[in-house]
C-alpha cells in the first residue's frame, strides 16, 4: 500500500497538534514536521511566568519532548526552513541550517506558520537598539531574562495580554516598570472601558505605572536603549518590550498563490482547507469565523491554534472534522487578579451592528461569613433584538476560567439572557455564593432590557 505523505510547516501549537491528530487518523502515513526554530512543541504562553519566576526554567515549557515525535513516528526537522511551495507538483522546497536543500513531496500539506510580532513603523528604527525586544519565542524569553539581570527599569509598549503579563513579571523581578498604551484603556481587545478601569487600578496599586491614550514616538539611546519618548516626554528605561500585536505569517502561502483573507490570515473553510486542494492551514496564520458575527477574524490564541490544528490534521490524514469558529475566549492572571472574557466587547458589537444591553454586578465568591471570598465583577452583554448573550467579561474573584467557559458555552448554544437568569447553579459556603454572580448579572441585563 502506498503511504500517504503529510508535510506540516510549523511545529508549535497548531503544527504539533496537527501532526498528532494526523498520526491518530492514519497509522501508516509518513508525517514530516518542519520548523525553523531550534526547539519544537513548547508553550510560549508560559514565558512571562518564567520571567516572573513562577516556573523554574524555559525548558519546563517544552510540552512535546523529542521522545514524543519518535513515539508518534513523526519525522521532525528542526532548524529547517520551508522556502517554497509548488502547488502544481505538490512539493515543498526546504533548507536545513547547513544550507542543504531537499524537495519534499506531499499528498497533504498543512501550513501552521504562526505569526510574528508587529512593530509599528515609528518604532522600527529604535527596535534595533540593545535592550529592545519583542516577545514571541523561547529565544526572545531567554534574551529578555538575561537583560532583566542587569536592568533597573522597563517600558512595555502595548497593554494587551502579552504586554501586561510581561510588565507584571518585570515588577515581580523588582524593575520600575511603565506600560504605555495608545488606546484609552488597558486590554482594549478584551474588555470594555469600565472593566478595564478596574484592572488598571489594581495594577497601579501593585506598583505598575500605566499611561493610556498616548503613544511612544521614539525609542531613545545610542547603541543601548536609554528610554522612550512618550508624546514628547522622556521616560528612562534600560529594557523596552514592544508588544503591539502580531501579524499572521503568510508569505509562503501568498507566494504559492494560496488565498489570503480580508483579515490578513490564510482563508480557510470549516475543514481548514485553503483555496488550494490538499493544502490546509491552522493556528495564528489562519483565519477563524466569529461564532456571533459570522465574520472572519484572527483569534491568535493557543486554544484556537490547537483546535484548528487537530481539525487540519484529521482532514489531511483522510478523516473528517470541522472547526465551526470561535469566540476569542481568553483568561489571564495579573498578580493575584483573575481576568477573563468571551464573545464581543461593546465596541466589537457596535462595529458588527449589534445593539447591546449590559448587566454588571460586583459580588463575592463566597458568603460573607466564610473566610477567603474575593470580590468579583461580572458583566454580560446581550443582543437587544434577540435577547441572546453575546459577551461576558469578568474581573477579580476565583474560578474565572470556568465561569468564562460557562458563558462561552451559553453563547455557543445561543442562550438568551432569560435562560441564563434561570440557570440551575450550585453553591456551598467554601466555594460560592448562593446566588451565582453570572445569574445576578443576567437578571440586571434582563431588567434593563
Ligand atoms: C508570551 C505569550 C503568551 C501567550 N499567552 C497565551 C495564553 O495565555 N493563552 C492563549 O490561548 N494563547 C496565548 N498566546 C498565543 C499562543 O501562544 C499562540 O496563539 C500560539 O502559539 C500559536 O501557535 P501556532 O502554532 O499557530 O504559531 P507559532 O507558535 O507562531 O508557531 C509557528 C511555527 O511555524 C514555524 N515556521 C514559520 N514559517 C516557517 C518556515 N518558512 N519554515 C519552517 N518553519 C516555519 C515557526 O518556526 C514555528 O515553529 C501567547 C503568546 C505569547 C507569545
Amino acid at each position: 500500500m502506498v503511504k500517504r505523505k503529510i508535510v506540516i510547516i510549523g511545529a508549535h501549537a497548531a503544527g504539533t497538534d496537527a501532526a498528532s491528530a494526523a498520526r491518530k487518523t492514519d497509522r501508516s502515513a509518513e508525517i514530516t514536521l518542519i520548523t525553523n526554530r531550534k526547539v519544537a512543541g513548547y508553550s510560549p504562553c508560559g514565558i512571562p511566568f518564567v520571567l516572573g519566576r513562577h516556573i523554574s526554567s524555559f525548558e519546563e515549557l517544552i510540552v512535546f519532548p523529542p521522545s514524543y515525535y519518535q513515539m508518534m513516528k513523526i519525522d521532525l526537522r528542526l532548524e529547517t526552513t520551508a522556502k517554497k511551495i509548488n502547488i502544481e507538483d505538490k512539493t515543498v522546497e526546504i533548507k536545513d541550517k547547513n544550507g542543504k536543500g531537499e524537495t519534499l513531496q506531499y499528498d497533504s500539506l498543512i501550513l501552521a506558520t504562526g505569526a510574528y510580532p508587529f512593530v509599528p513603523r515609528v518604532l522600527r528604527e529604535g527596535s534595533e537598539k540593545n535592550g529592545v525586544f519583542t516577545l514571541r519565542t523561547l529565544e526572545d524569553g531567554k534574551r529578555i531574562n538575561q537583560a532583566l539581570k542587569k536592568a533597573n527599569s522597563a517600558v512595555v509598549i502595548g497593554a494587551g495580554l502579552i504586554g501586561l503579563e510581561a510588565a507584571v513579571s518585570f515588577i515581580e523581578r523588582g524593575l520600575k516598570t511603565t506600560v504605555v498604551e495608545l488606546l484609552p484603556q488597558v486590554l482594549p481587545a478584551m474588555l470594555d472601558r469600565d472593566m478595564a478601569r478596574l484592572v488598571q487600578k489594581n495594577l497601579e496599586e501593585k506598583g505598575l505605572n500605566i499611561i493610556t491614550g498616548k503613544g511612544v514616538d521614539e525609542i531613545l539611546g545610542e547603541n543601548n536603549v536609554s528610554g522612550v519618548s512618550i508624546a514628547g516626554e522622556e521616560t528612562p528605561a534600560d529594557l523596552v518590550i514592544i508588544a503591539t500585536g502580531v501579524i499572521p505569517n503568510v508569505q509562503l502561502a501568498k507566494d504559492a498563490g494560496i488565498k489570503i483573507g480580508e483579515t490578513g490570515g490564510i482563508k480557510t473553510n470549516m475543514r481548514m482547507e485553503t483555496s488550494v486542494k490538499d493544502v490546509y492551514a491552522a493556528g495564528d496564520c489562519a483565519e477563524s469565523v466569529n461564532l456571533i458575527t459570522k465574520r472572519p477574524m484572527l483569534s491568535q490564541l493557543g486554544t484556537t491554534a490547537v483546535r484548528q490544528g487537530k481539525v487540519a490534521g484529521i482532514n489531511a490524514a483522510g478523516g473528517y472534522a470541522v472547526f465551526t469558529g470561535c469566540l476569542g475566549s481568553c483568561v489571564t492572571r495579573l498578580f493575584d487578579l483573575e481576568i477573563g472574557a468571551t464573545g464581543l466587547t461593546e465596541f466589537a458589537a457596535c462595529r458588527a451592528g449589534i445593539e447591546t444591553v449590559a448587566g454588571s454586578i460586583t459580588s463575592k465568591t463566597r458568603p460573607d461569613y466564610y473566610p477567603g471570598g474575593k470580590r468579583i465583577r461580572v458583566k454580560i452583554l446581550v443582543d437587544k433584538d434577540t435577547e441572546r448573550i453575546v459577551g461576558g467579561q469578568i474581573v477579580g474573584g476565583e474560578e474565572v476560567t470556568q465561569r468564562i467557559n460557562a458563558l462561552s458555552f451559553a453563547i455557543q448554544k445561543q442562550m438568551t439572557v432569560r435562560e441564563l437568569a434561570k440557570a440551575d447553579t450550585c453553591y456551598a459556603p467554601p466555594l460560592n455564593e448562593t446566588w451565582e454572580p453570572m445569574v445576578l448579572a443576567a437578571e440586571i441585563a434582563l431588567r434593563r432590557l
